[in-house]
């Protein structure tokens, strides 16, 4: 397998870009996804965070009320250690296990981690960033996504910088501009990745 990271900051395009990425063949493993899929009830994460924070984490219909969750960790800083010690070694661990079933391969894998800057990861050959200026990020989750112009700020101002990532990058996907023109850009890295996800000469990945 090529196993190729994407990030991004939210609102930046990143969900469209690893479903279109999706639709050309690429194996995306998308740890949004797996933690939702690991909080559906009868799981044993969900039965964790339930021991630790109390039934009023559920809806009525059994399960998890996110917003219940961000309220309680919000500003707590125990409960939030507690939430991801709960959610990340099992979310970790489910990624390990997809990672494993894919091992000789020939797929291209994109490991699509909010965090992935953040946390460190190294063993992704390469690095697809998409980058969005911030002001578009936020009228485009104000406009499509239904957030508050605050809460699209918090929770931009909470990530890696755009320069952090950028300075990561092997591919950079800009999305500034429209949808036509993130379409063009996409098939590119899809040609990029096609060829094996060769590192641009004299630009190294700083680590
Ligand atoms: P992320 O996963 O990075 O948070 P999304 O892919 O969900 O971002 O994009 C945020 C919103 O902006 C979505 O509603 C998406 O459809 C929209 N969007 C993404 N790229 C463009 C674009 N080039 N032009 C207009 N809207 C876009």
């Amino acid at each position: 397998m090529l196993l190729v990271g994407l990030t991004g900051g939210i609102g930046s395009g990143k969900s469209t870009v690893s479903s279109s990425l999706a639709a050309r063949g690429a194996v995306v493993i998308d740890a949004d996804a797996i933690t939702r899929e690991l909080q559906e009830p009868g799981q044993p994460v969900l039965a964790a965070m339930v021991e630790r924070f109390g039934e009023g984490i559920l809806c009525e219909d059994g399960r998890l009320d996110r917003q219940a969750v961000a309220d309680l960790v919000f500003n707590d800083a125990d409960a939030l250690a507690d939430l991801n010690a709960i959610v990340h070694p099992a979310v970790g661990a489910e990624i390990a296990r997809r990672l494993e079933a894919e091992q000789g391969t020939g797929h291209i894998v994109i490991l699509d981690v909010p965090l992935l800057i953040e946390s460190g990861r190294d063993d992704v050959a390469a690095l697809i960033v998409v980058d969005t200026d911030p002001e578009i990020a936020v009228r485009r989750l104000v406009e499509q996504r239904g957030f508050s112009e605050a809460d699209a700020r918090a929770r931009i101002s909470r990530q890696a910088s755009r320069q952090e990532r950028l300075a990561r990058a092997d591919f950079v996907i800009e999305n500034n501009g429209s949808r036509a023109e993130l379409a063009a850009r996409i098939e590119e890295c899809w040609d990029w990745l096609l060829a094996g996800a060769p590192r641009a000469a004299g630009a190294p990945r700083s680590e």
